[in-house]
């Protein structure tokens, strides 16, 4: 099997599980830090192993144009490339296509678009996200899908899902014929190096589809129960952090959850807040992606039990308390908030590690959190 999903607890509509993927078992629910071009920025891997993140978020459309799949192909895959042992879910690079609105044009075949690094043409069909995304060799791919945005009407939001249906089929189909070449069963000629691949012979990468419908509850509906008849080993819901009131992502969530089957994984894209995913935890989400942590990191803002502070603020010129101090991450037990504040007004480039260090521990300790509450038993913390 290259994917299971065991549900051990439920409390309400939450439930604890383990993932178990080709590179490694991941407890759920969990936060995802994403790393965009094969890296956390800011973090190294032996760093993010300290945190104990189980799984991490590859950008497709980032690694195609740089440095390119097949480049990556080439070097054994992502989990080969970043020496990163441990599971990766790769996006479908739709997001990011949709996101370039002026360098753009949508058909029914696929997405052409230019790059943003050289203005170079690009074309992305489901075909060839599938492609690129087994090429990467990730745990978990997502089925290509058009990402509606925000505001959109209902015909609007009709059309974006049937065409997201008819992609998802598109990309089961092409995918399931090419899953086994993924680049796996290449071994390192390097020992040294700490990339040897864990993944077990006969193992492939596992296809996620993608729940879309924009903000009309019938269309969400809709969208997951024609998304179930097709029986992919997990579902997506995306299309939401889009610029909508949080009431109505909470609103979009709470209308897909209960037509997603129960024993398979449930992912919501690109969210949250700390309390967010918190509260979508507890709703029964097992997965979540979200730049703000590492983002917001590198401007100087940290989440913290006592809410979100500006690291930056003259208030915390000589403050010698740890940015949290009821977190026990790497940063907290050793640095003040004073040097924290001295990095960043400097630009040293460790204020953008250690910032990002904290909020991602931050972020995993509120999973983990949220797990001990449903197990109703302490969990050993890993830090
Ligand atoms: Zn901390």
């Amino acid at each position: 099997m290259s994917l299971t999903f065991q549900v051990r607890r439920t409390a309400g509509n939450g439930r604890r599980a383990t993932l178990t993927l080709p590179h490694g078992a991941v407890e759920t629910p969990v936060f995802m830090p994403v790393g965009t071009q094969a890296t956390v920025k800011a973090v190294p891997q032996q760093l993010l192993e300290a945190l104990d993140v189980g799984i991490l978020l590859g950008n497709t459309y980032h690694l195609y144009l740089r440095p390119g799949h097949e480049a990556i192909r080439r070097m054994g895959g992502l989990h080969r490339f970043m020496s990163w042992n441990r599971a990766i879910l790769t996006d479908s690079g739709g997001f990011q296509v949709f996101s370039l609105s002026e360098l753009r044009k949508v058909t029914e075949e696929g997405v052409s678009f230019r790059s943003h690094i050289d203005g170079s043409s690009h074309f992305f069909s489901p075909e060839r996200s599938m492609d690129v995304q087994i090429a990467l060799g990730s745990d978990i791919a997502m089925a290509f899908d058009e990402c509606t945005e925000y505001p959109a009407d209902r015909a609007r939001a009709r059309a974006s899902l049937d065409m997201t249906l008819r992609w998802a089929k598109r990309s089961r189909d092409h995918f399931e014929k090419q899953k086994s070449s993924v680049p796996w069963g290449e071994r390192s000629a390097f020992s040294a190096q700490r990339s040897e691949n864990t993944a077990e012979e006969g193992q492939t990468p596992n296809l996620f589809g993608i729940v879309q419908g924009g903000m009309f509850a019938d269309l969400r509906r809709e969208s997951a129960e024609r998304l179930v008849e097709m029986d992919f080993p997990g579902y997506a819901i995306g299309g939401l952090s889009v610029g909508e009131p949080r009431e109505l992502t909470r609103e979009m969530i709470a209308t897909t959850l209960p037509l997603l089957p129960v024993d398979k994984p449930r992912y919501v894209m690109g969210v949250g807040y700390p309390d967010e995913i918190a509260e979508y935890a507890r709703m029964g989400v097992d997965m979540m992606d979200c730049v703000l942590p590492t983002r917001a990191a590198r401007h100087g803002l940290l989440f913290t039990s006592e809410g979100r502070l500006n690291i930056k603020n003259r208030q915390f010129a000589e403050d010698q308390g740890p940015a949290d101090p009821a977190c026990n991450c790497m940063v907290c037990r050793r640095y003040s908030r004073a040097y924290l504040r001295h990095l960043m007004a400097a630009q040293e480039p460790l204020s953008a590690v250690l910032n990002t260090l904290h909020n991602l521990a931050f972020y995993l300790e509120t999973m983990r959190k949220v797990r001990e509450e449903m197990a109703g038993e302490p969990i050993a913390n890993s830090q």
